[in-house]
């Protein structure tokens, strides 16, 4: 596939590269959404970030991330929820349509009693969420992550909460690094493009062997993930925003930036 008309890339994805460079490069390699990782803005408003933006042409896909409801301490927990209205606000003024979430994980806290503070947590933060029109896209995490960061792990969990709460507001980020696994991806996606959930669509790839959990994700083809398959699926489900690009990765990181971004154009165009 090399229509480029909906390819996006998360900042994260060229970490080494301060905001302002990486947009002018974004623009200049044909990207046409970002999704911001609030860490690259830490430095300037989300009105002067959603500036630069405006003036490459370029559209803010969402804001990454929010989340992290669990904890075994009722001060922590409040503080999060604190800490997501403030995001919240952050992502209207860069103009984010809708917030990653990831919705947070404890060693010391039982499953069980991590997803009731998620689906806590998500309740608390919903009205402002509608207030100011900015949605919240659970990401389930692989379940490699349900000990620290993520107690939401599917994307059958995911719809779950999103049929359980009902809101219109809070809906699904599929993102094939986590989901690619499940034998329930097929049902599950349309199910989620059923309920009008789909909210964002990952894109990278899974390497083996994975040397680090957090940090070895692949770019799209050099893993065993079939991304075509799953674009395939969230598209029949409806979805038609953009494909995002998020890599995490200390190898190509420590690369020459200008060459990955030409390599991530190239795989983007052959392997998603
Ligand atoms: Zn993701």
């Amino acid at each position: 596939m090399d229509d480029l008309s909906r390819f996006a890339i998360h900042t994260i994805t060229t970490k080494p590269w301060p905001f302002e460079t990486a947009v002018e490069k974004y623009a200049q390699a044909g990207i046409r959404g970002v999704s911001v990782w609030k860490e690259s803005i830490a430095h300037i408003k989300p009105k002067d970030a959603r500036a630069l933006l405006d003036a490459q042409g370029l559209a803010t896909v969402s804001m990454v991330r929010g989340g992290f409801f669990v904890s075994p301490d009722p001060k922590v927990r409040e503080g999060r929820i604190k800490d997501n209205l403030d995001l919240i606000r952050a992502s209207a003024e860069l103009g984010a349509p809708h917030i990653v979430l990831v919705c947070g994980a404890d060693p010391k806290v039982p499953l069980r009693v991590a997803w009731d503070q998620v689906r806590q947590g998500l309740e608390s933060i919903l009205p402002e969420a509608e207030r100011t029109g900015v949605g919240l896209a659970i990401e389930p995490l692989h379940p490699m992550y349900a000990d620290a960061r993520a107690a939401v792990n599917t994307i059958r969990h995911a719809n779950d909460l999103c049929a359980a709460i009902g809101h219109p507001m809070l809906g699904v980020a599929v993102d094939v690094y986590h989901v690619w696994w499940d034998p329930e991806l097929e049902v599950e996606i349309a199910r989620c493009g059923a309920m009008g959930r789909i909210f964002a669509f990952h894109v990278c790839d899974w390497r083996t062997p994975t040397v680090d959990f957090l940090n070895d994700r692949g770019l799209m083809g050099e893993g065993c993930i079939d991304i075509p398959y799953i674009r395939d699926l969230v598209e029949r489900a409806g979805f038609s925003g953009f494909v995002e690009v998020e890599i995490f990765s200390d190898r190509l990181w420590a690369m020459d930036q200008d060459e990955f971004l030409g390599n991530i154009g190239k795989a983007f165009k052959e392997y998603v």
